[in-house]
């Protein structure tokens, strides 16, 4: 008797991921402005190449190897938030030193412009690019010069700093953090400054309560304070962050939906959800193609930010982002969107391009 040894060939997998078949023009000629974008998770591959190669740091002899390695693959989508934050290694080889992170904050700031994005803020965790010797003040100042040289060359363009503290790393660290961030605020800038402060990395275990302290340092300051939460945790998580950290507004919140008072609450006190929708997919924050929760924000009232989390990690930008709205919502309520989220920024209005 034989066996039959035949294998059924794989099934082909359906990625979990919505992209857009196409971006319309109008997309791309809406003003757009991003509250929610990661300098580690969104330099451009080139650049991570060209200062790799520079300093004979390349871990792959192709840049498309390097890309595998920095862009989230379509089998890595799903498999949860450290999953995703794996891709975070090889960014923190380059941005350890000071020109480093001043290109690769200048690079990101363009490609943002080069979608349309005149009100940027983007953010950092200064903490963890301290292992060459760069203090974490000096690694703050590093990006602002990038974002500097940005509004320079690019006009019309507004930039602002939100500084992160990584959970993981405690609260003790995270009052340092919050200390630094503080020491750079925009009051005390003529040009671009810290404007915001956030917690993110891993939710389990490292509960916002632990947080407060930091956060009140940040808000005493007069900084704008946001937190990651409702990734990885459920809405008892978003109700922390706006009751004990005094958030005015929330990274992803996904979890938020699934409680109605929560959702008054946020609608209630105009608390921004800052909505990342291909990064939620890829870490399974929404599950398989689900409808996205920003949609149950905006009908609840919630005001919502179309935001890219990390363009290189996620491969996405600003236009893709805005792009799988449609057809839900029209382009007027998209671009509507983006005029109600300038109200909710942390920059000062008195820094805002007309
Ligand atoms: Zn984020």
């Amino acid at each position: 008797m034989t066996q039959d040894t035949t294998i059924a060939p794989p099934r082909p997998r359906t990625s979990p991921v919505p992209r857009p078949t196409r971006v319309p023009e109008e997309i791309r000629a809406i003003t757009k402005v991003e509250l929610h974008q990661h300098v580690d998770g969104s330099i451009p591959v080139e650049v991570t190449w060209d200062i790799m190669r520079r300093h004979g740091l390349a871990p792959v002899d192709t840049v498309d190897e390097l890309r595998r390695l920095l862009v989230l693959q379509e089998e890595e989508e799903g498999q949860g938030l450290l999953k995703y934050l794996d891709k975070f290694h090889y960014p923190l080889w380059v941005t350890q030193f000071y020109e480093n992170c001043a290109e690769v904050a200048y690079a990101i700031a363009k490609q943002a412009y080069e979608q349309g994005v005149r009100l940027l803020e983007i953010r950092y965790s200064p903490i963890i690019h301290v292992y060459a010797g760069l203090t974490p003040r000096q690694a703050i100042v590093s990006v602002l010069e990038g974002l500097n040289r940005a509004e320079a060359e690019l006009e019309g363009l507004t930039c602002g700093l939100v500084i992160i503290a990584m959970r993981h790393m405690g609260p003790h660290i995270a009052k340092i953090v919050a200390r630094q961030a503080v020491s750079e605020g925009q009051a005390l800038h003529d040009r671009v400054g810290v404007v915001g402060f956030d917690i993110a990395g891993a939710e389990r275990g490292n509960p916002p309560r632990l947080f407060r302290e930091a956060f009140e340092i940040a808000r005493r300051a007069g900084l704008g304070v946001t937190a990651h939460a409702g990734e990885d945790e459920g809405p008892e998580a978003v109700w922390h962050a706006v009751d004990v950290l005094g958030v005015r507004r929330v990274g992803h919140g996904c979890a938020a939906i699934k409680d109605k008072a929560l959702l008054r609450r946020l609608a209630r006190d105009q608390i921004l959800v800052e909505c990342c929708q291909t990064s939620n997919y890829q870490t399974g924050a929404v599950k398989d193609r689900e409808r996205h929760p920003v949609f149950t924000f905006l009908e609840h009232g919630v005001p919502v930010a179309i935001c890219t989390d990390n363009t290189t990690v996620s491969n996405t930008d600003q236009c893709r982002e805005n792009a799988l709205l449609v057809p839900t919502l029209s382009l007027d309520e998209i671009s509507g969107i983006h005029d109600r989220a300038r109200a909710h920024s942390f920059i000062p209005a008195n820094r805002r391009k007309p």
